[in-house]
């Protein structure tokens, strides 16, 4: 028997209150509908977590991929990551510049690498022999949109994100982003870091976004599947305290996850989340304030 498929999406913890989230929202919901039909018709995991971020990367509507916003030296420094919970393993890219799309680097790294993570130069040099799509003239490509919100908080989380489970039972978490605005050059958040913005195993795959520096110091993605694990909380239990001990350090933003059995948790403890999620049954949500 196969397992129930579920899905979910998220576009970054940081919307203002009361903002107009309308053409984030028909985005979201037009890939939702995209990853449904994968999964329904017994795509891989990592094939819906890849094509979702990919779709989101491109909208530019997103601190990610084409929506990315630059360092404060002008330059485009993107991270991302993927785990595949089924098989254990990642790949990450982080300080990637000239390149495309970011979570396409993350799954090669997987698959074409013995490494996890790469980083800046070597990043790149490694997505060149690849093949991978380049970004030849930054100031064209990515969106004036992202740049116009330099120097706001408007929209300081925009990370993008994606969980699934697939009909095998297999797991995947993946997440890309530009990172937050007006950061330093060479900042790396959680986003590209297994363990503190994505995870995924047998149990449980996780995706977050906020501020990254608290994320990593609290290791929440990992944190989910330990809680599930050694204090046996359910998945919405887990993400909950999960969260709650980052932002007992000052921190804010949101999470996604799913777990073995489809159950789908969504929270956040920023004003809102851009988040989309379904299931195999026909349960559609997507929302981004409470
Ligand atoms: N977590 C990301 C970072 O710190 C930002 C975000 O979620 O929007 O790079």
């Amino acid at each position: 028997m196969s397992t129930p498929f579920a899905l979910a999406l998220h576009g970054g913890a940081g919307p203002i209150r009361n903002s107009d989230q309308s053409r984030e929202e028909a985005n979201m919901s037009a890939l939702l509908d995209q990853g449904r039909v994968m999964l329904a018709k017994g795509a891989p995991a990592v094939d819906v977590v890849v094509t979702m971020i990919y779709g989101l990367e491109e909208a530019g509507y997103y601190i990610a991929g084409k929506g990315a916003a630059p360092n404060r030296d002008g330059k485009f420094e993107l991270d991302a990551s993927i785990m595949d919970g089924h098989k254990r393993r990642a790949g990450a890219v982080c300080a990637l510049s000239g390149f495309r799309s970011p979570i396409t680097a993350a799954r090669a790294v997987m698959e074409k690498t013995p490494h996890v993570l790469l980083a800046g130069a070597g990043a790149a040099a490694f997505c060149e022999g690849a093949g991978l799509d380049r970004v030849d003239d930054p100031a064209a490509y990515y969106t004036p949109a992202a740049s116009s919100l330099a120097g706001t908080d408007a929209l300081s989380h925009g990370t993008v994100g994606c969980v699934a489970l697939d009909q095998s039972g297999a797991l995947c978490a993946g997440t890309s982003t530009g990172g937050v605005l007006n950061k330093m050059p060479g900042r790396v958040g959680d986003s590209p870091l297994i363990g503190a913005g994505t995870w995924a195993d047998e149990r449980v795959a996780v995706s977050c976004t906020g501020q990254g520096e608290f994320f990593i110091r609290a290791a929440v993605a990992a944190d989910v599947s330990a809680r599930m694990k050694y204090a046996g909380m359910s998945v919405d239990a887990a993400a909950a305290g999960a969260l709650a001990d980052m932002e007992r350090q000052g921190g804010d933003g949101g999470l996604i996850a799913v777990d073995a059995k489809g159950r789908i948790a969504l929270p956040f403890i920023s004003h809102g989340m851009r988040r989309a999620a379904c299931d195999g049954a026909g349960n559609v949500t997507v929302m981004v304030f409470r």
